[in-house]
């Protein structure tokens, strides 16, 4: 049996690097694959011996006249609600800011599982960011840098069991 992951999270907190880490360079983007909108990108990802589809909310990166906040519930939601699990991430660098307690909130009412991912956390300007993410709410963050793969076998073994 397989899975579904998505990544939700504000602007520039990482998620579009993690997912062409998870998917590879060697798997197309489906942008127009059917059932799936420029908002929602799919790819097939790869963790280990794990195989499962990878969700990107990359519409929130688009500048539209709808405000970040309206569109922001409304991709997080869709996303939400194609997952199996989702991966909540924050910029650790830039600590926990009013944005990712919007998110926070959205999750806690209608993710069945949520995995907190603080990125950017290679070295030690991730620290206190990575504290004030327990006050989230949404149990023990992750330690990930997605550009620079760390964290990852953390979060393979997050992913195990419900693969
Ligand atoms: P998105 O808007 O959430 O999809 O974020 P992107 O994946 O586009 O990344 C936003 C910026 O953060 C880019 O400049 C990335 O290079 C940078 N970034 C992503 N992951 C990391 C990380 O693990 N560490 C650091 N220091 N920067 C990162
Ligand atoms: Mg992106």
């Amino acid at each position: 049996m397989s899975f579904t992951l998505a990544i939700v999270g504000r602007p520039n907190v990482g998620k579009s690097t993690l997912f062409n880490r998870l998917v590879g360079k060697k798997i197309a983007l489906v942008d127009d694959q059917p059932g799936v909108t420029r908002d929602l990108r799919e790819g097939a990802a790869r963790l280990g011996d794990i195989e499962f589809t990878v969700i990107d909310t990359a519409g929130l990166e688009e500048a539209t006249d709808e405000s970040l906040q309206g569109r922001m519930r409304k991709l997080t939601e869709r996303a939400v609600d194609m997952a199996d699990v989702c991966l909540f991430m924050i910029d650790a660098r830039a600590g926990v800011t009013p944005t990712d307690q919007l998110f926070a909130e959205i999750l806690r009412k209608r993710a069945p599982r949520v995995i907190l991912g603080c990125n950017k956390s290679e070295g030690r300007a991730a620290d206190a960011g990575v504290i004030e993410a327990y006050g989230l709410g949404l149990g023990e963050p992750l330690r990930i840098s997605a550009e620079h793969g760390e964290g990852m076998s953390e979060l393979y073994s997050m992913l195990m069991p419900i693969s």
